[in-house]
């Protein structure tokens, strides 16, 4: 079998396109990522990682080159919003790592990026395609061709679309499928965390629940700073992770809040926003020997903070899958496909489930108070068993 043969192409070198090429390249597979920008974007803010995807990172070897950059939380705090009161506190840091067997990490998207991509060049088998925008696509019995804007072609024995929520490779493999705005916008900002008030300045992720709002933060680039992110009801359906944001409508949005929130809001500045998108749950993934991973597959809404790491999962299982059943890539994108589609609709149900809660107003905000305050720390973490303790391929 040549290599040509073997070859598989991955549409998209972001986070999941990435991960999956670490992941095959270290089992000896060809693979090439085709990726529209020149990669290395520094675009974007915070990201974060649960202990699912931070042991997944782990058995590719990236997890020791993230650590310098990433922080370690010692817990998600909640508050009230309009009181500024605390809610809950979910133990994280030793308590989580100790549970899950690995830890629970804060930090920047484009640190990550750059693990992945350092990771990537000290593969042989790994080439990196800049410019490469998938326009079109072509596959039969033995090949996929992945057609670039400028005309150029690629082809290899199967075709991962890794390219993100507004996939291309989605649209030509199930047309049918079609974004829906969430009806919210996400603006980020980044600050120092040099003598900030508390509760900001503490080693946790912050989340303060409003209506029809919420704000969440947490340190990034090993503790210099702080990520902030409002999420707010309303605004345009843009396409884009960088939109320009304009600080005074986020703060009109906030106007009823405590003082801490408003403070720390007014402190920030640079704001960049991005529209919030659902995609009802794709009936399938693949189609021949092309198929989706990550946000192209299975968007999450920011609420359960998995979208990063849901990518990374469905990389190291789709690497495992290609991997044991080489040479039948279409039964292995099948097998993978199946065993990773009920786990990310229930993630998507969820976080859209979660984001409904933390926007509560009148009544409904006091009985979620209400059953905040008085639930446990264990049962906090307890709940998220089946999403921080999975492992996408056994030890
Ligand atoms: C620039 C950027 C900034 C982001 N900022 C944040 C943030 O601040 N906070 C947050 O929580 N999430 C952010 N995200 C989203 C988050 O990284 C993803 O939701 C998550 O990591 C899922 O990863 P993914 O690999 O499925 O998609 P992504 O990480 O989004 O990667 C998709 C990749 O595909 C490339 N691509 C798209 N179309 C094509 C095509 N036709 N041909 C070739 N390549 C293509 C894109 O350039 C991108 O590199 C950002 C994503 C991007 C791309």
């Amino acid at each position: 079998m040549t290599d040509r043969k073997r070859r598989v192409l991955i549409a998209g070198g972001g986070i999941g396109g990435l991960t999956a090429a670490v992941a095959l390249g270290r089992h000896g597979h060809p693979v090439s990522v085709l990726e529209r920008s020149a990669f290395g974007d520094e675009t974007g803010a915070g990201i974060q990682l649960g202990p699912n995807a931070t042991r997944a990172l782990s058995t590719l070897g990236v997890l020791e080159a993230i650590e310098p950059a990433a922080f370690k939380p010692e817990s998600i705090r909640l508050f009230d919003g309009l009181s500024g009161k605390q809610l809950a506190s979910v133990p994280l840091g030793a308590q989580a790592e100790m549970r899950y067997g690995a830890p629970y990490l804060t930090l920047h998207r484009a640190d990550l990026q750059a693990a992945l991509l350092a990771a990537c060049k000290t593969l042989r088998t790994v080439d990196l395609e800049p410019d490469f925008e998938v326009v079109n696509l072509r596959q039969n019995e033995r090949r996929v061709v992945a057609v670039n804007v400028g005309g150029g072609e690629l082809e290899g024995e199967c075709l991962i679309g890794a390219d993100g929520l507004w996939s291309t490779v989605r649209r030509l493999i199930a047309p049918q499928a079609r974004l829906q705005f969430a009806g919210a916008t996400a603006s980020r900002a980044l600050l120092s965390r040099d003598g900030l008030p508390s509760p900001f300045d503490a080693a946790t992720v912050g989340l303060w629940l409003g209506p029809r709002a919420h704000l969440v933060h947490y340190p990034v680039r090993g503790g210099k700073q702080l990520n902030i992110v409002a999420v707010t009801h309303g605004g345009a359906e843009r396409q884009g992770w960088d939109q320009s944001s304009d600080p005074s409508a986020i703060l009109s949005q906030f106007e009823t809040w405590c003082g801490a929130a408003k403070d720390v809001l007014q402190r920030a500045n640079g704001w960049r926003s991005w529209s919030l998108y659902r995609l009802p749950p794709l009936r399938g993934w693949h189609d021949g020997r092309i198929a989706l991973m990550g946000d192209a597959a299975h968007p999450v809404l920011p609420y359960l903070a998995q979208g990063a790491a849901l990518a990374i999962e469905d990389a190291v299982t789709l690497a495992a899958a290609l991997d044991s059943q080489s040479g039948n890539p279409e039964a292995a994108l099948s097998r993978y496909a199946a065993s990773r589609h009920g786990r990310a609709t229930r993630a998507q149900r969820l976080s859209h489930r979660f984001g409904q809660i933390y926007h509560l107003s009148g009544l409904l905000r006091l009985a979620r108070n209400f059953v905040l305050e008085r639930q446990s720390k264990e049962k906090g973490l307890k709940r998220f068993d089946w999403l921080y303790g999975f492992r996408a391929l056994p030890d």
